[in-house]
């Protein structure tokens, strides 16, 4: 089963740092081991004859089921597969795992898919991806992205010897491929990726070449430090069921001289076809598809929640209990209606691969930064004190106080046990670390929404919508017009 080869592949001699030591062996370690079963078990799915279908498609000239997130779509049944396999997977995980490999995957199936007009950037480009995208696909490769530089100063750039020191940059050429020296900020799933897609979000100058880069880097490279965030991993599902489950690990990345073989460099040395590949419609289209569809699951999910908790403690007949869930569906409404828009009206790009409607995707991608924050406002409005009144753990229903524990913490519609357990869940959504991190990830894994929102405008044919109001507007001094 592929979960298990998953599992094994990572004992690769990988150098993961967390609380000061080195992690050895990561599938056994408890910081790693719920969220590893939990993408063990979503790998499984590909070998499932009853579920294969629904998250994976058949390669003929290989022989085997590979995850959809690697097929180009050239037609409408083809994007509606890859929408379901994203669906299907974060159904499986409430949403709250979004970075299992699908997306990151869906930028390289993106890359592969436009290499005929990539190839303008660089002669060797198709060549390159076309052999990476078979190997990731039928290795069934764990891939993430990493994007941001350090947070060290953001009043400066690159001309500012410091930063470019820290920020990532080659260091110099070989004959086998380039050293890289540097940081990369978050990378989500980091300790148990198997390569890292590495780019960058600066404005790049034409000086910058050094710093301009794409590349794909092996999570076992020689010098390469994986820095783990705390962990929020929780040992007991019962208390808390989120924490045991979904801790996608973030981490920091050290590059300490760490060679990339040629075949790994997509983009080098140039800024502009840097800008040009990361602007690329196709990539970034077939890839934030699946942020979005991921979203939906995520909003379902809190929602869920938020109408169980209502139920529990008979307040759904309230005016302003109803008016709150209301909101949340519409949210949900939102969100797929988008999703639907952007798959509907997809067009075929040059190459005639089915590109989503970026503009759909864009928005959802900031409202969603926008929504979230307000659906866990909305979910502790809703169940108000009783989030801290839950005990420390369900263990104390089968101790002394049993009898007690039933009769008081009994809910309008539940028993007590049901009851705890729905407020521990909710507890673990947005009051335990992993819930705090889940906020910030919804408000910024989409980059800034303030830029976000920003870049909509700057983008968009603003005389589109200026024309007519100018035309409506008469310059009635000139014109000879009676004011009345
Ligand atoms: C939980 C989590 C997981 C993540 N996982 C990943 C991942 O897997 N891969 C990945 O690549 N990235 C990941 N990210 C990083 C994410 O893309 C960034 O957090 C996001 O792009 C914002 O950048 P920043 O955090 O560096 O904030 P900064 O850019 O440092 O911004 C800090 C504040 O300053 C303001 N600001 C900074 N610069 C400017 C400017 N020039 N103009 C106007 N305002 C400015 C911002 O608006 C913001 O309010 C993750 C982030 C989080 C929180």
């Amino acid at each position: 089963m592929r979960g298990e080869t998953f599992l094994q592949s990572l004992n690769d001699g990988r150098t993961v740092w967390l609380d000061g030591k080195k992690v050895d062996h990561l599938p056994e370690h408890p910081a790693f081991k719920g969220t590893l079963q939990t993408i063990k078990s979503l790998f499984d799915m590909l070998d499932d004859p009853d579920q294969r279908d629904d998250v994976g498609y058949w390669v003929p000239e290989r022989g085997r089921y590979a995850h959809a997130s690697f097929l180009v779509p050239h037609t409408p049944e083809q994007l509606a597969k890859r929408s379901r396999s994203f669906s299907r997977w974060s159904a499986e995980t409430n949403g709250m795992m979004s970075r299992l490999s699908d997306y990151a995957r869906s930028l390289v199936t993106g890359w592969y898919a436009a290499r005929d007009e990539l190839s303008k950037l660089d002669p060797h480009f198709a060549h390159k991806i076309s052999a990476y995208y078979e190997q990731a696909r039928d290795r069934d490769l764990f891939l993430t992205t990493a994007i941001i530089d350090p947070q060290i100063d953001r009043s400066r750039n690159l001309d500012d010897e410091r930063i470019a020191e820290r920020f990532l940059h080659v260091v110099r050429e070989t004959e086998e491929g380039i050293v890289i020296r540097g940081a990369k900020m978050i990378a989500t799933g980091a300790p148990y990726t198997h390569d890292f897609v590495l780019s960058s979000f600066l404005q790049f100058k034409p000086q910058d070449r050094k710093h301009a880069h794409v590349l794909i880097v092996p999570a076992n490279s020689k010098g390469l430090h994986i820095v783990c965030r705390e962990s929020f991993a929780q040992p007991k599902e019962l208390n808390h069921p989120l924490s045991a489950k979904y801790d996608e690990m973030d981490a920091v990345l050290f590059f300490d001289d760490v060679l990339v073989p040629w075949e790994r460099v997509l983009l080098y040395g140039d800024p502009q076809k840097v800008l040009a590949l990361r602007a690329n419609k196709t990539a970034n289209s077939l890839a934030f598809h699946q942020n979005v569809v991921r979203y939906v699951a995520k909003l379902e999910f809190v929602t869920g929640i938020a109408f169980a908790v209502a139920e529990s403690i008979g307040t759904t007949g309230f005016l302003h209990i109803q008016e709150k869930l209301g909101e949340l569906l519409t949210q949900i409404e939102i969100m797929k209606a988008l999703v639907i828009a952007a798959e509907t009206e997809a067009k075929p790009d040059e190459s005639g691969v089915l590109v989503p409607a970026l503009s759909y995707i864009e928005t959802a991608r900031n409202i969603g930064t926008r929504f979230y924050p307000r659906a866990i406002e909305i979910l502790q409005q809703v169940g108000a004190g009783g989030f801290v009144q839950v005990p420390s753990s369900v263990e104390d229903f089968y101790g002394p106080i049993s009898e007690l524990m039933h009769r008081y913490y009994e809910g309008a519609t539940v028993s007590a046990e049901k009851k705890v357990q729905l407020f521990k869940l909710a507890w673990d959504l947005f009051g335990s670390p992993l819930g705090a991190r889940h906020q910030l990830y919804e408000r910024f894994y989409a980059g800034d929404p303030v830029r976000g929102y920003a870049n909509l405008y700057n983008a968009f044919d603003k005389e589109r919508l200026t024309e007519p109001i100018w035309n409506l507007l008469k310059e009635t001094s000139r014109g000879g017009l009676t004011i009345t």
